[in-house]
């Protein structure tokens, strides 16, 4: 166990500026409009630092640093892009723990998850596209006796990225590792309410990269991400947030007429079939952990398995001891290691998951356990908490219906197969799901019906950077991870030619 001294602090690992401007051509940009805003963390609510306010100037400004970058970025060989790639992988690994309490810092979350899975999976991400690019290769097919079809892959050239709130790194990465290996320069908008992660990072790489091929504009959602979405200057836009913003997003990619790519919100069911309390033995354990994954990241995960299904034969018993399972989640200071839930990310989302607690109430679903903010005291009072809330409801209510995106479970009994698969597919979405079943057949079956981009069989939350991830339904177009992803950052060239 380890607590990690407050930002700042005697014997901190990481100590933030006092100002963040905009990271533009390689260097820092002080904003056009010479706005700032505050950065508060979450975990006590205290301003901690200040961000360049970013407009569409400053946006043009990147663009032309970017523009500058990307052709000679684009030619050079992969090999030597994935050098680049791997270097980064590297210093941030060896500055681990700086990154991971940064984040944590100014994101709220326990610091066991970023330093365990955050940024070791940010470094793995780096590592695998740096891999991928080098084993792309090209085709060529013979048409007739005197011609052939080769195809080529060439980077887009300037690529605009925008990401949410609740993994600051890792969602910057998964979006930075394949666009860079492909040979494109990007704008990035990190969210305004975790901003500085990215910042720290830059500060560790900067050096790795030639200026311009990554440029970062802080700032608000219509003052800075609008006109980087619509500018007409980028060739692809890829976007991770609220399926409301998608919406907005892909109609201003369709005036320039621009590839997205969509990775937006979710109500993923987490189906527990009867057979799984066949024994009481270590499957029936993971079972149990499965079900307590709907707090993990304080809930405020795309693919939070949001709502349990449990079969009825079981269903007293398994829900039982989960809740017991769910009381036994450490809430506290997110710099101690020890801590498994830490605070929400913003006095927003903070208020928006609480109201959405008293609609439940309304609604006639049953709390099982929490259902309130958790008063830390001390240091912490001033924070965002929430303790770990389990509901007894049906699919029709909205708590079981709309994206909560926190630590809100939302539990309903179900008959038989065809009676889950009715509830898991009744809902907008369709990013995530799991499945608990010992028998693989009903496992394979339910993998296959359910109308979800990832379905975790026997496990959840996992996220190998081999394995493809995205949306079905309203959750998304396009896919991140897997090299499949090196086509989205990438035009075909066809050249047929006659000897
Ligand atoms: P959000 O849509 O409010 O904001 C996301 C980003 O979009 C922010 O950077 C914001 O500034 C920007 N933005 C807002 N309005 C904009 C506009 N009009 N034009 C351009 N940019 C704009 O989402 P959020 O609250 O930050 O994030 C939470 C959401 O993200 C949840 O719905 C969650 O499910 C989703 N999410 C999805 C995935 C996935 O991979 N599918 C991963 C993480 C989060």
């Amino acid at each position: 166990m380890a607590v990690y001294a407050n930002p700042g602090q005697p014997g901190s690992v990481v100590s933030f500026k006092p100002r963040y401007d905009h990271f533009i051509g390689g260097e820092y940009v002080a904003p056009a409009k010479g706005q700032y805003f505050e950065n508060p963390t979450p975990i006590t609510g205290q301003n901690f630092t200040e961000v360049a306010r970013g407009t569409a100037d400053d946006v043009e400004k990147a663009l032309d640093a970017a523009h500058a970058a990307a052709p000679a970025w684009g030619k050079r060989p992969p090999a030597e892009r994935a050098d680049i790639l791997n270097k980064m992988a590297d210093r941030i690994e060896a500055n681990l723990e700086l990154v991971a309490v940064a984040e944590s810092w100014e994101n709220g979350k326990a610091c066991r998850e970023t330093l365990a899975a955050d940024i070791p999976l940010a470094i793995d991400h780096l590592r695998y596209f740096a891999g991928a690019i080098r084993a792309q290769e090209g085709s060529l097919s013979q048409v007739d006796e005197d011609t052939v079809a080769y195809h080529f892959h060439e980077p887009l050239g300037v690529v605009g990225q925008i990401i949410p709130w609740n993994f600051p790194i890792l969602m910057a990465i998964w979006k930075l590792a394949p666009a860079l290996a492909a040979g494109n320069a990007v704008v990035l908008k990190p969210a305004e309410q975790t901003p500085v992660s990215i910042h720290v990072l830059m500060d560790l790489v900067a050096d790795l990269l030639p200026p311009g091929v990554v440029n970062i504009v802080n700032g608000f959602g219509v003052e800075a991400g609008k006109p980087l979405a619509s500018n007409k200057r980028i060739s692809k836009i890829a976007f991770t947030g609220e399926t409301t913003t998608g919406r907005l997003i892909m109609q201003y990619a369709s005036e320039n007429l621009i590839p997205v790519t969509l990775e937006l919100g979710g109500k993923s069911p987490n189906i527990f079939f009867d057979d799984v309390a066949a024994q009481q033995d270590a499957f029936y354990d993971k079972a149990l952990e499965g079900f307590a994954m709907f707090a993990l990241n304080q809930g405020e995960v795309c693919t939070c398995p949001s709502r349990a299904l449990i079969q009825g034969g079981m269903y007293r018993e398994f829900l039982e001891q989960a809740v017991k399972r769910t009381e036994q989640i450490k809430q506290g200071n997110p710099l101690d290691t020890d801590t498994q839930i830490g605070a929400q990310a913003s006095n927003d989302q903070f208020e928006k998951i609480l109201s959405y607690i008293d609609i439940g109430r309304q609604e006639g679903a049953k709390v099982l356990t929490g259902g309130e903010r958790a008063d830390l005291g001390g240091e912490l009072a001033g924070g965002y908490y929430i303790r770990p809330t389990v509901f007894e409801g049906n699919n029709s209510m909205r708590i079981f219906q709309e994206e909560i995106f926190g630590p809100v479970l939302s539990v309903a009994r179900f008959d038989d197969y065809a009676d889950a698969m009715k509830i898991a597919n009744d809902t907008l979405y369709g990013l995530g799901a799991g499945v608990w079943s010992r028998d693989a057949t009903t496992a394979y079956r339910a993998g296959r019906e359910i109308q979800a981009g990832r379905v975790w069989v026997n496990n959840y939350h996992a996220y190998p950077a081999h394995a493809a991830f995205g949306g079905y339904k309203q959750s998304g177009i396009g896919r991140e991870n897997h090299k499949m992803m090196l086509d989205h950052y990438q035009q075909t060239k066809n050249i047929l030619q006659s000897y």
